[in-house]
């Protein structure tokens, strides 16, 4: 059992493109009305907008914050402040201008509005670093905290792609840290795994296209959790570096993240192999150092200090600060070692895993990955980049044998071999794995307001025959009579009219007619059309459950891990209406076997209704003997411009 203490930091946080238009009603939230804005001469667009959106509210403006926040740039913006007689701060900029802002709040006790346009995250930490006298001093305090964070993607396009690729890796940093701080806890560490998977997805999308407002926002999103990783736990071996890097040698900041992390990772990795295990998943590759150091060279981020301007001379000076007053690390610090971590970030070496065959297939993931990069289209590149980093890790992972791989192959060739045109064993296995029912739930997100989808299955046939209302689908095949009465109405609760609904469904035994080869032409499939009303009736039997074909390939997996291969009773619905959205759904027989087990995971709560038992006269006035059923139900279908 894991102990651990969490604390969370109390901060507003407002998220979006466009989202300055809210930036009055925010400082009037915090009872400001007199503002002194913040900025720095390169972001004067940004600060022209935010004095737009202000409205008035603006009393002063500072725009001369500074790296490292020096005291005597803290000083003239408080006389700028004092004469404005200003009440609340709103800070334009990177970690600088959030600095200034910080400092100002602690010694003035003004509310802030921070509108970060860097991933450097310091908006939700209570931690300030001053510089007085070249010696930076660094505080903690909740009077340092901005009350509102305002994260607006569009201030962030602006930001150089170099630019955005150093900062995006100094988000990283406190994401890899915070999984291995001494004060880790599970809250945090799934802000940092999300954090980590992001940046890695957005930094190589964002060098394709700087100006993709979807990649930015995951990066400032990713920049948000990142923050929020560094505010609520401490920083190890690499922010010690970093700092000691910045304060004594005066290297910039975010650049010397970028080169020292690798190898700050790959100092520590021997003492936390499951923790950069973890790192790598999120990032997709084989091993975390390398995989970092590979993900910066790819995207041309800076790999060494000598490029950076560090002198050679300084690197033993360097190593004896640092160890001096260490931070918590799970790894002893030693003067040696951390002079060798530093003459390989020197040089720009590519930090080596734990062994080096693990390094040349983090090599090779690079290489495949690579190979995709002139792909077209960029949807293309991206999936391919992620099945083979996923592929890879999943190989390595399992230490996978030549014979298993073999078998794989194997069994993908069965599963092609057993296929044909009413036997398709992909569509089995892709969803006795729970695949289609996983992207299905995604396209069901999309649409909340309609009727749940469920997955297409591997029976539909095109072009079923067409039926009128009120037909037999079944053509007299013995069974329970099903009358069926289902209206298709859009998201207004309006009757679609013309919409082609086909339907599809088992016999009594659990067979489709493409499974029995006897039968005569296709039954108890058909294509109805909805009549004015929205509506269709038509009579079939009770579906029963039945066993997904298990002479094949995934006959064989589900056997080998004592999985039963049936479904739970339905009746399949595909429907087609001229500007709507294709609705692919089933409908479930409440009380059936398997509910709770179907195979392929395809059974929705709000799937499962009632084929209410009846007896008696029947709709259309048709001679049952004995029970039969009805099933009514209504299907809400999505306009296509939703
Ligand atoms: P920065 O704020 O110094 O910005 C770097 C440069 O980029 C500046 O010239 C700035 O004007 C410009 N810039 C910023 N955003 C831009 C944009 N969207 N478009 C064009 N230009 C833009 O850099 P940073 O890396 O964000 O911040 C570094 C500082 O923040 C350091 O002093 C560091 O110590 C501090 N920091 C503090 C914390 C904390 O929790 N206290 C956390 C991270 C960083």
């Amino acid at each position: 059992m894991r102990t651990f203490v969490y604390t969370s930091h109390p901060s507003r946080v407002v998220f979006g493109s466009g989202t300055a238009d809210r930036l009055a009603d925010e400082v009037k939230r915090l009872g400001g009305s007199r503002v002194l804005l913040l900025s720095s001469p390169p972001l004067a667009e940004a600060s022209a907008r935010v004095r737009e959106a202000l409205a008035g509210l603006v009393a002063a403006e500072f725009d001369g914050a500074a790296m490292h926040t020096p005291v005597e740039v803290t000083e003239r913006a408080l006389s700028v402040l004092r004469e404005a007689g200003a009440d609340c701060l709103v800070a334009v900029g990177g970690g600088s201008t959030t600095g200034l802002s910080k400092a100002l709040a602690l010694r003035t006790g003004m509310p802030q509005v921070i509108v970060p346009t860097t991933y450097a995250g310091s908006e939700v930490t209570p931690v300030l670093g001053e510089t007085r006298d070249g010696r930076k001093i660094t505080q903690s305090s909740p009077a340092i905290l901005p009350e509102t964070v305002l994260y607006d993607v569009d201030f962030t396009l602006s930001l150089p792609p170099a630019m955005s690729v150093t900062s995006g890796v100094n988000a990283l940093a406190h994401a890899v840290e915070a999984l291995y701080s001494a004060d880790a806890d599970p809250v945090t560490d799934g802000l940092a795994l999300d954090a980590i998977s992001r940046i890695a997805r957005a930094l190589p999308r964002l060098a394709a296209d700087p100006a993709d407002r979807e990649t930015r926002a995951d990066l400032l999103h990713a920049a948000w959790l990142a923050g929020t990783c560094l505010a609520t736990v401490g920083m190890g071996l690499h922010h010690k570096l970093c700092h000691t890097l910045g304060g004594s040698f005066d290297l910039p900041h975010a650049e010397t993240h970028t080169v020292v992390l690798p190898h700050a990772m790959a100092y520590n990795a021997s003492a936390v192999p499951d923790v950069m295990r973890r790192i790598a998943d999120a990032l997709g590759v084989a091993d975390a150092p390398s995989g970092v150091h590979d993900l910066v060279a790819s995207l041309g981020g800076p790999t060494s200090l000598r490029d950076l301007g560090m002198p050679e001379s300084g690197l033993a000076r360097a190593a004896e600060l640092a160890t001096a007053t260490p931070y918590p690390n799970p790894r002893e610090l030693t003067t040696e070692g951390i002079a060798e971590l530093l003459t390989g970030a020197w040089h720009g070496r590519r930090p080596e895993g734990p062994s080096s065959t693990q390094a040349m297939l983090a090599r090779l993931t690079e290489q495949v990955v690579a190979s995709f990069a002139q792909a077209p289209d960029p949807r293309v590149r991206t999936l391919l980049s992620d099945l083979v980093r996923h592929l890879h890790t999943f190989v390595a992972t399992n230490d996978v044998t030549d014979g298993e791989w073999q078998y794989a192959i194997d069994f993908l060739t069965r599963a092609g071999e057993i296929s044909g045109p009413t036997r398709q064993e992909f569509v089995l296995l892709s969803d006795t794995l729970g695949v289609s029912s996983a992207v299905d739930l995604l396209t069901n997100s999309r649409t909340p307001t309609t009727t749940p989808s469920a997955v297409l299955g591997p029976f539909y046939v095109e072009g079923p025959p067409e039926a009128a209302h009120g037909s037999d689908i079944s053509a007299g095949l013995p069974g329970t009579p099903l009358w069926v009465d289902v209206r298709v109405t859009d998201t207004d609760d309006k009757p679609v009219k013309n919409a082609v609904v086909d339907v599809w469904q088992s016999n009594k035994d659990g067979f489709y007619d493409v499974q029995l080869p006897d039968l005569d032409g296709p039954v108890l499939r058909a294509r109805l059309r909805t009549d004015a009303d929205g509506r269709i009736t038509f009579w079939s039997i009770l579906p029963s459950p039945y066993p997904i074909p298990d002479d094949g390939p995934v006959g064989q997996m589900l056997a080998a891990v004592g999985r039963h291969p049936n479904r739970a009773p339905h009746l399949h619905f595909m429907l087609d209406a001229p500007g709507h959205r294709r609705l692919i759904t089933q409908l479930f027989v409440a009380g059936g076997a398997h509910l709770d087990g179907d195979t392929v995971f395809g059974v929705k709560n709000e799937l499962v209704v009632d084929f209410t038992p009846q007896s008696g006269p029947t709709p259309d006035g048709r001679r049952v003997d004995g029970e039969w059923r009805r099933l009514d139900y209504t299907f809400r279908i999505a306009p296509l411009a939703d």
